[in-house]
């Protein structure tokens, strides 16, 4: 236990009552799993979350931001701290044209890729149309540098607004933040891993290009049924648990060719649909999938000699 019962009168205070205690995260994960956050706190604002973040630091109160908690498994044993959402606050959408041709779209963290994708398609914005499909929130997509195999967001962001332990913000331009496949590494923080986790992305501004709506929505209804037919949209998971080795066979084939489809740990299944994805068949706890992506992973090993890369992030005591 972290927050003693002076801290949970402050949190109190500071989140207006809104704080939970020994919440399940089971409730705030895509793959449905995951034990007790010690404390749980949607900011309403980004003052609000400010303060939380300077207070925490200051009593020296872990803390863990999540999204939309699609690329996550939490450990059954639960996170100690505090868990920080934004998903269902800090959620607004500004556009301002900047050239007759061009706009710039400032989004809050919170907000879901899914509504900024609809909310730009429908107002004639191109550049997003790559993320279509793609669960969670504006913040983690930045924060995985989500994509697909047509774009990154890394490839329409202009800038970013963070907030660091500090309780101050920074905005920092395009040019200064360096992604990689699934990873962004922030100029200053290159030194410690740690220090990423309590930075938090508060907004992110994009460049988007006027075209015509039409024409977008056509491409989006196919991009939405290309995704429907090859991925399991139905069962619970976090997408691809793998990252793609850089040459070859992507992660999905190695698994497939192993046989490996439809291999089950409790209540954690390798899905019939796409070898990289695994799936809570509904009775699944966290060990079940920790333990089915080691087993995937050695088998991979043994037969290819390739050593998968997890993509999805794991987060708990
Ligand atoms: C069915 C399905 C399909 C998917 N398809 C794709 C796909 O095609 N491409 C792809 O890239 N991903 C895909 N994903 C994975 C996932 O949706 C993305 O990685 C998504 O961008 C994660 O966003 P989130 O808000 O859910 O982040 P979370 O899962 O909540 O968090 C992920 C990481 O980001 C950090 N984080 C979250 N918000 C912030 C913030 N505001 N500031 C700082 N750090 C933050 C968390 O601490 C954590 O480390 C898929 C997932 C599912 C379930």
């Amino acid at each position: 236990m972290s927050i003693d019962a002076n801290a949970r009168r402050w949190l109190s205070d500071l989140s207006f009552g809104r704080v939970r205690y020994d919440e399940q995260m089971s409730r705030h994960t895509s793959f449905c799993v995951g034990g007790p956050a010690e404390a749980f706190v949607e900011p309403k604002t980004s003052d609000e979350l400010s303060a939380l973040v300077a207070g925490l630091a200051e009593r020296k109160i872990p803390y863990q931001v999540v999204g939309g908690g699609t690329n996550l498994i939490v450990t059954d044993a639960g996170i100690s701290g505090v868990v920080i959402c934004l998903k269902p606050c800090m959620s607004e959408i500004l556009i301002e044209n900047t050239s007759d041709f061009q706009a710039r779209v400032t989004v809050m963290a919170g907000t879901s890729l899914r509504l900024l994708c609809s909310h730009v398609i429908r107002r004639g914005l191109k550049g997003m149309n790559f993320a279509l499909g793609i669960p969670g929130t504006v913040g983690g997509a930045i924060r995985m540098n989500a994509g697909t195999a047509l774009g990154w967001i890394s490839d329409v962001l202009e800038s970013i607004t963070v907030l660091y332990p500090s309780g101050l913000q920074e905005t920092i331009g395009g040019n200064a933040l360096c992604f990689s496949y699934r990873k962004l590494l922030l100029p200053r923080l290159t030194c410690g891993e740690s220090l990423l986790q309590q930075t938090i992305i508060v907004s992110g501004s994009f460049s988007l290009v006027r075209t015509s709506s039409k024409d977008m929505k056509q491409e989006a209804r196919e991009i939405l049924r290309n995704r429907k037919r090859r991925q399991p949209a139905m069962s619970p998971s976090a997408g691809c648990i793998f990252k793609n080795p850089v040459v070859g066979k992507t992660a999905g084939e190695l698994i497939d060719l192993c046989g490996l489809k439809g291999l089950k740990i409790g209540g954690a299944e390798v899905s019939e649909k796409h070898a990289n994805f695994i799936v809570n068949t509904g009775s699944a706890v966290a060990a079940d999938i920790l333990s089915l992506m080691d087993s995937v992973r050695k088998t991979v090993f043994e037969r290819f000699n390739v050593n998968l890369e997890q993509e999805v992030i794991v987060i708990g005591n």
